[in-house]
């Protein structure tokens, strides 16, 4: 066998084990209707959760933006790939987030395979926990510290963790809203181990920016972080710019000298091309919607709490989430297919999320909503569910 064939194998197991993956081609712009080979799909698979993708607003932002900057940066930002534009958004991200400055990378994973490795390195230590975003656990990778992984939101388990280690320098990481639970970290807790062992804390808010706290400023504001802590120069935050905020790329925000420290550091930053500038235009338009978006994050809250008390079905559970991601737990990864093949059937496409995304036996649908969904729309998903449940 040489190395083609062993390719050709491994590819004909992940069939067996229900694990390939396939990509279907939308032929409509970000919404919550598709159409894939002609036909029309109810989707509940974006990170969009404020409907801002396919707003009009923005992309008439990113043609303005295109007619005013051109379509590419040039170079990384620390040669000449960096415009006011982009400045002016890293300003308006910091005073959003409430610290004193933000650095805009052209995507979240880069952003969090990043800065761990600045963060720590061989002969220090991090913290996280175990179901982190797979960027946070690349960058663990990368920095060579030492990486104690503690179970899920255990509190206690990550306390004596932290005594029982003597590295110099120690970062906790964890996702602010975990991308496949929905659930929050405790967020208050996290930064007083940090305060209190001499660690860094990078959280990770992907899905909490935009939807959760007030104006959606992200899970931190919600809980009141950093306030005045003495000491808020430990907490490093990252925000993506790719899910609620409708375009791409990701923002680390924190103190002052710490961000500056990163942007001459880390090399996923310096040694890319700089973001089309255009881009910054769009986000900027978009932050304002952010801003002035209660009504659509009220309109999430119902779409939610209309979810949570339809799905009346026993068979399969919901993981307790407060969050636009509604994960119903399924089990094994083919029981999963065909529930989101039968959905599929019906015009509903809700994602079958398999290991290694999640752990082995938690296969599951990611449901995920958005303030561009209709109660019509989760009426028509509950039921089908709930009508599932006595199938195959
Ligand atoms: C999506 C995601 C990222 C990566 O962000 P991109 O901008 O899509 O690269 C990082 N962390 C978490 C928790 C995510 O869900």
């Amino acid at each position: 066998m040489n190395q083609l064939d062993r390719m050709r194998a491994a590819l004909d197991a992940l069939d067996r084990d229900h694990l390939r993956r396939i990509r279907r081609d939308n032929e409509q712009p970000c919404s919550p209707h598709v159409l894939i080979d002609g036909k029309a799909y109810l989707a509940f698979c974006s990170n969009d959760y404020l409907g801002l993708a396919g707003d009009p607003r923005l992309a008439e932002a990113l043609a303005e933006g295109a007619r005013r900057w051109g379509a590419g940066a040039g170079a990384s930002h620390l040669v000449s790939g960096h415009y006011t534009v982009q400045h002016d958004l890293e300003r308006r991200l910091a005073a959003f987030a409430g610290r004193e400055r933000a650095l805009v990378f052209p995507a979240g994973f880069m952003a969090n395979c990043g800065i761990v490795p600045v963060l720590t390195g061989r002969g220090d230590a991090i913290f996280a926990d175990r179901l982190n975003h797979a960027s946070l656990i690349d960058g663990m990778l990368l920095s060579n510290a030492k990486a104690h992984r503690y179970p899920h939101l255990d509190l206690a388990a990550l306390e004596r963790m932290l005594a029982a280690s003597e590295a110099p320098a120690k970062l906790i990481v964890s996702d602010a809203v975990f991308s496949m639970d929905g659930d929050v970290a405790p967020l208050r807790e996290l930064m007083a181990l940090a305060e209190r062992f001499d660690a860094w804390l990078l959280i990770d808010d992907a899905h909490g920016f935009g939807v959760l706290g007030p104006q959606g400023r992200g899970a931190l504001a919600e809980a009141g972080l950093p306030g005045d802590a003495a000491e808020s120069w430990r907490l490093i935050q990252v925000g993506t710019l790719s899910k609620a905020a409708g375009v791409a790329g990701a923002f680390v925000a924190g103190a002052d000298e710490v961000v500056e420290w990163l942007m001459q550091k880390t090399r996923t930053y310096i040694f890319t091309t700089g973001s089309p500038p255009a881009l910054a235009q769009a986000l900027l338009a978009s932050i304002g919607l952010i801003e002035e978006g209660d009504e659509r994050r009220a309109r999430l809250a119902a779409l939610i709490g209309q979810l949570t008390a339809g799905l009346a079905q026993k068979r399969w559970k919901l993981l307790p989430s407060r969050t636009p991601i509604q994960p119903l737990i399924v089990g094994d990864n083919a029981t999963a297919l065909a529930l989101a093949a039968a959905l599929m059937n019906e015009g509903l496409w809700v994602p079958a999320i398999r290991p290694p995304t999640v752990p082995p036996g938690s296969a599951r649908l990611r449901i995920s909503l958005s303030a561009a969904h209709t109660p019509d729309d989760i009426d028509r998903l509950t039921e089908a569910i709930n009508r599932q449940e006595s199938c195959s």
